[in-house]
Order: C-alpha cells, then sequence, then structure tokens
C-alpha cells in the first residue's frame, strides 16, 4: 500500500486515481465518482504532512466504496432505483475507520441492486464488465468493487459477502477478496441483505494489504451488536501455524470447470512440496448449504426490504394518489426483478402456512453444516476449495435464468450460513485468458492467520 510521503503527494495519488476511474468509464465500475471532494481531502492529508502532523496508516490511500455503504459523500443507492437520491445522514463505521487512518475515498461502485446476484447485471445502472474480457460479467454482487482493483484504478475497494459476493468477483478478476468471520467487521451503516449472513470485507492486490485493512476495521462496535471482541488486532503475534490443508472431495467433478480443478491440483502439489499434508474431506451437508441458503436469505431479504415504502428514503412514484397506491407503485417501480423475487420467496417461506416446511427446515441444515464445519477443522487447519464452479460468464448468458444464476453460489454460501471466514486467491490464469481463482476456509477467528497462509500459495 503507498503511504503518501514526501515523493508522491497525495493529490497526486488521488488525481491518477481519478483519471484512471474516468479512462475506464465504459466499464461501467461507478455510480458516482467524488472528485471535489477526494482532491479536497487529499491536499488537507498534505498540509498535515507538510506540518509534521501525525497521519494514518492509509494516509492518501485512494480507495472505492461499494456503494451499498452509507456516507455523507454522495447517494447511497445500492444500485437500486428505489434508493436513488438517498443522501445518507449517518456514515458506516467500516467507511469512518478506514477514513481516520486518512484513506480517499474516489467513488462508489456499480453492484447488483441491494447485493442481489452474481453478476452486476442486475443493477438499476446496467452492468460492471470484466477486467479481462468486456464481454463477460465482472461476477457480483460487487462487481464494480473488485473492476476498479483489477485495473488499478484504487488499491483497494471495499465489499459486502452475503453468499460470496467478495470472493466471487474477486475471482473473476485475479485479486485478493476477503469475507471476514461473521461479526468481525461492523455492519453499522451498511444497507442490510441478510442480516445473520452479511460481512464486510475487501478487496486487495495482495496479502499484506489485506492484513492492514483488517487491522484497521475490525473490532466491536456498540452500534452494530454482532461485532465480535477485536480478536483480530489481539491476535497480531499469534503467528499462522498450518499444517493440514482439506480438500473437499465432492468439489472434485465435472461440473467443475476444468481449469478450476486443475489449479487446484496445482496449489495442493506446491503445498505438499511445502511439506504441508493435504486431507481429503467428506463433507456430505455441503450439497444442502444452497437451498438452505435460498430459504434463509430471501427470508432475512423480504424483512430488510419491507423499509422502502416511498415514505422514509429515495424514490418515490408519481402515482401515490393514496397511501396503498404509494406503496404499491414505489415498490414495484423501485425494486428490480430480483429484488421482487426473493421477497416473495422470503414472505413464502415465512408464511404461516410454510414456515416449518421452509424455514424451519433450513435452519437445522443450517445447524448440520455449522457442525461439518467444525468437524473438519479438527481434521485439518485450512480447506482449500474453489469459489465458483465456472470462471466468468459471458453477458446475458445467466441473468434471465435465476436458477443458474444461484447455481454460481453452489459453493461460497456454506461460508456464510456457518460464519466462517474465506478468502480468494488469485490462482493463475486459464487458456482464454481469464483469472482463475480458488478460495482458502479457516474456523471461526482465525482470520488474520488464514490471511498470512495465504502468502504461501501468492
Ligand atoms: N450471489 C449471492 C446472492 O445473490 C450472494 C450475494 C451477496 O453475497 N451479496 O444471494
Amino acid at each position: 500500500m503507498k503511504i503518501a510521503n514526501k515523493k508522491v503527494t497525495a493529490e497526486r495519488l488521488v488525481k491518477d486515481a481519478l483519471e484512471k476511474a474516468k479512462h475506464f468509464a465504459d466499464y461501467n465500475i461507478f455510480t458516482f465518482l467524488d472528485e471535489e471532494g477526494a482532491i479536497k481531502r487529499a491536499r488537507e492529508i498534505d498540509e498535515k504532512i507538510a506540518r509534521g502532523e501525525d497521519v494514518g496508516r492509509l494516509a492518501g490511500v485512494p480507495y472505492a466504496l461499494k456503494d451499498n455503504f452509507l456516507s455523507e459523500n454522495g447517494e447511497t443507492t445500492a444500485s437500486a432505483h428505489i434508493l436513488e437520491g438517498f443522501k445518507s445522514p449517518v456514515t458506516a463505521t467500516a467507511v469512518e475507520k478506514l477514513e481516520a487512518e486518512g484513506a480517499i475515498m474516489i467513488g462508489r461502485t456499480n453492484l447488483d441492486a441491494f447485493a442481489h446476484g452474481s453478476s452486476t447485471e442486475n443493477s438499476y445502472y446496467g452492468p460492471t464488465l470484466n477486467a479481462f474480457d468486456k464481454g463477460r460479467v465482472a461476477g457480483g454482487s460487487s462487481g464494480g468493487s473488485a473492476v476498479a482493483v483489477a485495473l488499478d484504478i484504487v488499491e483497494f475497494a471495499t465489499g459486502t459477502d452475503t453468499g460470496g459476493s467478495i470472493r466471487q468477483p474477486a475471482s473473476f478478476n485475479g485479486i485478493y477478496g476477503f469475507k471476514p468471520t461473521y461479526g468481525t467487521v461492523s455492519r453499522y451503516g451498511v444497507v442490510a441483505m441478510a442480516s445473520s449472513l452479511d460481512c464486510i470485507g475487501f478487496f486487495t492486490k495482495t496479502p499484506e494489504d489485506m492484513n492492514l485493512l483488517m487491522e484497521v476495521a475490525s473490532g466491536q462496535d456498540p452500534k452494530d451488536m454482532t461485532t465480535l471482541p477485536d480478536f483480530y488486532n489481539a491476535d497480531a503475534t499469534k503467528k499462522n501455524s498450518a499444517t493440514r490443508i482439506g480438500v473437499i472431495k465432492d468439489f472434485d467433478n465435472e461440473a467443475v470447470d476444468a481449469n478450476i480443478r486443475e489449479a487446484l491440483k496445482a496449489k495442493c502439489k506446491i503445498l505438499k512440496e511445502k511439506g504441508f499434508e493435504i486431507v481429503e474431506l467428506d463433507m456430505p451437508t455441503l450439497k444442502y448449504a444452497l437451498a438452505a441458503y435460498y430459504i434463509i436469505q430471501p427470508a432475512e431479504v423480504a424483512s430488510n426490504l419491507s423499509r422502502h415504502d416511498g415514505v422514509r428514503y429515495g424514490f418515490r412514484s408519481d402515482d401515490s394518489s393514496n397511501l396503498e397506491n404509494l406503496y404499491e407503485n414505489t415498490r414495484n417501480e423501485g425494486f428490480m426483478s430480483e429484488n421482487k423475487r426473493r421477497i416473495m420467496i422470503g414472505n413464502f417461506v415465512l408464511s404461516s402456512g410454510f414456515y416449518d416446511a421452509y424455514f424451519l427446515k433450513a435452519a437445522k441444515a443450517r445447524t448440520l453444516i455449522v457442525k461439518e464445519y467444525e468437524e473438519a477443522f479438527k481434521k485439518c487447519d485450512y480447506i482449500l476449495t474453489p469459489v465458483s464452479p465456472n470462471l466468468a460468464f459471458k453477458l446475458g448468458e445467466k441473468v434471465n435464468d435465476p436458477v443458474a444464476m444461484y447455481l454460481e453460489d453452489l459453493m461460497s454460501v456454506s461460508l456464510n450460513l456457518a460464519g466462517v471466514p474465506g478468502l480468494a486467491i488469485p490462482a493463475g490464469m486459464s487458456g482464454e485468458g481469464l483469472p482463475v481463482g480458488l478460495q482458502i476456509v479457516g474456523p471461526r477467528r482465525s482470520d488474520r492467520q488464514l490471511i498470512e497462509f495465504a502468502k504461501e500459495l501468492a
């Protein structure tokens, strides 16, 4: 991470980042560029440096903010029409922490509206293009953030991961993407998708940068009762001591792209040569993770999105002649079809006739998945797996087939259900010139050691 020093000013770094953002405008990465604000903040940092004042660990570092983080700079739209025009009166804790260390937000990035999706094609503002092939998707939902880092516009970007939204776009664009243990980084001020699954994390080019960002962002927050005591910084001297790496037997099958399977084998070979033991794992419950996720997650979505009624936030339909019209037309015109699908499914699985058959069963499956990970981590220290079954796919290929899109999340959602951390790592390129990614999974609160371990595979 470049820290502003006498050789390069914060103003120069920020102006370069803004220029690059404009140069790559056709990728549709940003929903908002804060030119004036970012340059102003950079100058303030340069002045502090000139006066010999203390500047933070991220002083002058330009970054991109996924547009579902609240901050007073620009509108927070979550790439959804229904939030258009919404200016937040509060700032997310994660943003406050980054900015207290001198990081400078240059813009807000595109996502699938309300983070519902795996390609960034569900955005009201249109899709973001893949950094390596403009005919392919960026991945999602944090597609804009991933491409902003992959194209070197910014040093890092923020993301949210409810079922893979950091790890999958990171792997589609050849960079690192980290979903921490549930509760490590405060969710306060981040547009809620599914509150029991949502995690805040980052995109970077190196494990070292990821570690620095986690040091800055982790910690208990009185504004988010689900945050954990700050184990990340408390672990500063606790070194990675992994010796056994697990691989999941079921994930080595024809349905997984050959490039990904080969990359996994190549990494296992490197690990073996370094003296690690490779352990084969049977995790039969993981096949129920996707089904459980697509019940629990929409149930929580339906509840979280009920607040968008046309009264309090952003957009309101022109046809609001009475209260019922106001609600109905605002929600109908303001939500994308994927948002509506999830609200419908969520309300269905929670309804009195179906709660036991769907929601309760999914909640039980979730407990079994938690236990299966606990058992697995008795046999190995970390697990190395694919992030998704395929490489970046073509624009338009899956967007009209929700089930095909949901299958993208086959290998990523179980981590959110279990609350365990996962780091997507770059693992080479396919013959077609597309990035191949893998993920390292660890037990809860192993975040720091997991990032440290990633250096073995860099
Ligand atoms: N692709 C998953 C979904 O659409 C995950 C999204 C996310 O992590 N925000 O639910």
